[in-house]
């Protein structure tokens, strides 16, 4: 066991760390010739959802010489841990420190996650300031994602950003870095060759001046030929790059299933919206690209779910056609589709009929404002009496979860549109009342304006009158049936303070770092008062970056970053938000407000050509529950029991994890599985008692029903096959059908029991075992999350022996009651404290079963291979 797989039984959820998930890349960075290490700023389970990381992930790992490792964020725990015991925060497979990759990227989605970035640097060992860095051998530090349209609050910590699409940049940067290397030459060399590269933002080869009140005076180019950075654009998303193995995590991320990004770009023109400007022009990937994607992607993962990912899906050409031919595809292995936005407008008609067919998880409308006058403002017009048609809509379909998305802080909005949002909600809920009332969960947020964008002039809303409309919402929605949810008045304006901040922020950021701030997006780590203390030591007028109205002709951090929207286009925008005058979306009216970025040659808006419709695969009508089949005879059920082992990390995962894992595995494996019944039918699985999470084991068993007779050495090796690292079939026996349950058949579970740093001496002494023998009773005072409990150990215990070797072996009694954990019986037993138990090596060796006429197991040993 390495140190850092030593610090994983102290830490809160050790599956974030482990590596090894399915459709990881073993590429030796070591090795490589350019050696990266992407990274995300947040928890595992966020960052091993991002897509764009994914595809970076996979597209430089395709390439030749190139090598590519992931880190997230470490939970506060464990980053404590590294401190104290001085180990570098390392990368998720190869658990290299994160200062030995050639480039060390960082995807920056958000502003809150700046202060996470600062403490990877810092626990990596990296020198936080780019200068820092001049010399000595250090990875180039690079910054892509929305926050790279303005990063001056990174730049003094940051080499690099990437402005735009990443998939051609990050090979050109490879290439870079690759050509850097060889050819010798100091870091000024490397960041000259990155200037090159189109897109690539050099923030040392910038320098900002600022006039008395404290705005900008002007951002020089210092380097000659070097005075803009344009956005980099995939023109056609068709020949861009797309996993078709995607990471399969152990933990539960917050996107668990296939995702294809079927468009990118959104031109509906609204006018707060960054990524309606920084993703543009609008570009669909083709259908049948989409189609294959899918396929692929499903076959590789086992996922049950997929999702059709755009900022606007409904807005996809034939998204009618292409849902008939996803849902017809995938419905005999009852994959579900969803699909994560839709536009008020859009859900009319046939796409309407085509999403009865997808899951039904919830539904989202994003109104934004309240009031007609204000939805004018902000290019979103759409009238009270459709948005109300929509959600009766949502709601004849049967969706009983409806959640709204609303703003408040807009310009020119007044107390009355705000409490608008009141008399709205209300009235969409009246609607839900003529069926049966679904839930709305009502989600309200500060609008922080965003740079590049019609309203980056704009004044944020003041933090007294954001607070006092949230103490009105909260007080008219304290009880009933709408849910609110707000988000922390002073979290948006951090978040408002990064938006259109400057490089004067580092020191915000390295006063922050200092005392420990980070995780702001979570709100058992966010720290307000930490936050306050910050920016009067750092002495930063949080008001100067917020509330200030900027003059049309203010000089903004970023402009040296083009978007390739004007800001003259911007400017006509903002005027026509005040005028309540609608731009219409291009990809639709065509090219009538020019926002400057087309040459409407190679770069215009792409749609895809439409699939051939096919017949409905339902009735209309609202989807209902597939009517109960009948039970399958018993000819037509074959039961399987398997042995199986879980070792190295798998040790750490929990029952949830190890059942998710085996429900995709026999979907991979192709086993004519017999399903639940209901909307969400689920493989029949059975498992045996498990160990706690921790225990290695190699007497693990799990049942299964096949509706079809497969040898059971096959059932074995094509399972054994597409099982992850650390989790492997040791026997597969057809069983009766009518044998008892495999729960009800261990009589006795045998371990081996190994003290840290080979103590076992030390630890296991012969006095405590005969102690033990010789009392009749043993209680012991279990805590668990439900409460505790007391235990009497000699009615769990069987035996205890010591082997010669020093180590334990323990025999724990299985079946009712409650459950011992090997290590509790050693804390008690032989007197050591909970957490230095978390330090045993446990391996469950053995099952003992109670006789059975049906059938003796284990039996024959049928030899499993891995591949
Ligand atoms: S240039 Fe015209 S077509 Fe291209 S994104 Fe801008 S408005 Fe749309």
């Amino acid at each position: 066991m390495d140190l850092f797989e030593a610090l994983l039984p102290h830490v809160q959820s050790p599956i974030r760390y482990l590596g090894h998930e399915l459709n990881a890349v073993r590429k030796d960075p070591a090795t490589a010739e350019v050696s990266w290490v992407v990274a995300f700023p947040d928890v595992y389970e966020i960052g091993i959802s991002h897509l764009g990381l994914r595809i970076l992930y996979h597209l430089l790992n395709d390439r030749e010489g190139v090598a590519c490792d992931r880190a997230y964020a470490p939970w506060t725990d464990l980053a404590a841990k590294l401190s104290q015991q001085n180990l570098p925060l390392a990368s998720q497979e190869w658990r290299r420190p994160l200062k030995e990759f050639d480039v060390l990227g960082f995807s920056l989605p958000h502003e809150l996650c700046y202060s996470n970035v600062l403490a990877m640097l810092e626990l990596a060992g990296i020198p936080l300031r780019a200068q820092d860095r001049k010399s000595g051998r250090w990875p180039l530090v690079l910054g892509g994602g929305p926050c790279a349209s303005n990063p001056e609050p990174l730049a003094e910590f940051f080499d690099a950003f990437l402005f735009g699409d990443g998939e051609e940049a990050a090979l050109d940067i490879s290439a870079a870095v690759r050509a850097w290397k060889k050819s010798g030459g100091g870091r000024e060399a490397l960041l000259n060759r990155l200037a090159e590269i189109h897109g690539v933002y050099v923030p040392e080869f910038f320098e900002p001046e600022y006039q008395a009140d404290g705005s900008v005076a002007e951002v020089r180019a210092r380097k000659s030929g070097y005075e803009k950075v344009s956005r980099r654009i995939v023109a056609d998303l068709g020949s861009a790059p797309f996993p078709t193995r995607p990471l399969v995590p152990f933990a539960e991320a917050v996107h668990d299933r296939v995702v294809v990004e079927i468009a990118r770009g959104c031109t509906r023109g609204c006018r707060f919206c960054h990524a309606g400007i920084i993703y543009r022009p609008y570009r669909e990937r083709p259908a049948e690209q989409v189609l294959s994607l899918l396929r692929e992607g499903l076959q590789a993962t086992g996922y049950e779910e997929c999702s059709l990912l755009s900022l606007s899906a409904g807005d996809y050409s034939g998204i009618e056609n292409l849902l008939q031919r996803v849902v017809r595809e995938h419905h005999a292995k009852r994959v579900a589709v969803s699909l994560p936005s839709l536009r008020v407008q859009s859900l009319k008609g046939q796409l309407m009929k085509a999403i009865r067919q997808v899951r039904k998880t919830g539904f989202t409308i994003a109104p934004e404002a309240s009031s007609e006058r204000l939805r004018r403002v902000i290019n979103k017009p759409y009238t009270d009496a459709e948005l109300l048609s929509t959600a009766e809509e949502v709601f004849a379909h049967g969706w009983r979860t409806l959640k709204l998305y609303f703003m408040v802080g807009l310009p020119t909005e007044t107390d009355e549109d705000v409490f608008g949002i009141l008399d709205l909600v209300q009235e969409i809920d009246r609607v839900g009342g003529r069926y049966g009332h679904p839930q709305l969960n009502l989600s309200v947020s500060a609008f922080v304006p965003k740079p590049h964008t019609p309203f980056q002039w704009e004044p944020q809303i003041e933090s007294e009158r954001l607070e006092r409309i949230q103490g009105e919402f909260r007080r008219r929605f304290r009880r009933g049936r709408i849910h609110l949810k707000w988000q922390d008045p002073r979290l948006s304006r951090l978040e408002g303070i990064f938006s259109r901040g400057d490089r004067r922020l580092s020191r915000l950021l390295l006063r922050g770092r200092s005392l420990g701030l980070g995780f702001e997006g979570w709100s058992e780590a966010f720290n307000p008062a930490g936050w306050e203390q910050a920016l009067a030591e750092a002495e930063v007028d949080a008001a100067f970056y917020t509330t200030r109205p900027r003059p049309e002709t203010e000089v903004f951090p970023w402009d040296r970053l083009d978007p390739g929207v004007t800001r003259q286009f911007l400017l006509r925008e903002r005027q026509r938000a005040f005028a309540e005058a609608f731009t219409d979306d291009c990809r639709i009216a065509g090219c009538r407000e020019s926002c400057g970025l087309c040459d409407l040659k190679t770069l215009k808006p792409r749609l895809s050509p439409d699939l051939e419709p096919m017949p409905e695969i339902e009735p209309a009508g609202a989807r209902v529950p597939p009517p109960a089949r009948p039970e399958l005879p018993p000819e037509l059920r074959f039961r399987y029991r398997l042995r199986y082992a879980r070792k190295e990390a798998a040790r750490f995962l929990g029952q949830l994890e190890i059942n998710r894992l085996f429900v995709r595995a026999v979907r991979r494996a192709d086993l004519p599985m017999r399903y639940s019944q209901g909307f969400h039918p689920l493989p029949r699985l059975i498992y045996g008692p498990a160990p706690p999470v921790g225990v290695a084991s190699e007497a693990e068993y799990l049942e299964l029903e096949l509706v079809k007779r497969v040898p059971e050495e096959e059932v074995g090796q094509r399972l054994a096959q597409v099982l992850p690292e650390g989790l492997a079939v040791l026997e597969c026996r057809e069983l009766p059908l009518q044998s008892p349950a495999i729960s009800t058949m261990i009589n006795l579970f045998e371990y081996r029991i190994e003290a840290p740093a080979g103590r076992g001496g030390e630890w296991f002494t012969p006095e405590a075992v005969q102690a033990f023998e010789n009392r009749a009773t043993f209680p012991i005072l279990q805590k668990r999350e439900k409460g505790e409990r007391t235990v009497d150990l000699k009615d769990r215990v069987k035996d205890i022996q010591i082997t010669p070797e020093g180590s334990l072996r323990l025999w724990l009694r299985a079946g009712a009651g409650a459950g011992v954990k090997p290590s509790e019986v050693v804390q008690h037993v032989f007197g050591r404290s909970e957490e230095e138990v978390k330090e045993l090596t446990v391996m469950r060796l053995r099952a003992e079963f109670k006789e059975s006429r049906a059938v003796r197991f284990p039996g024959q040993a049928v030899r499993m291979r891995r591949r």
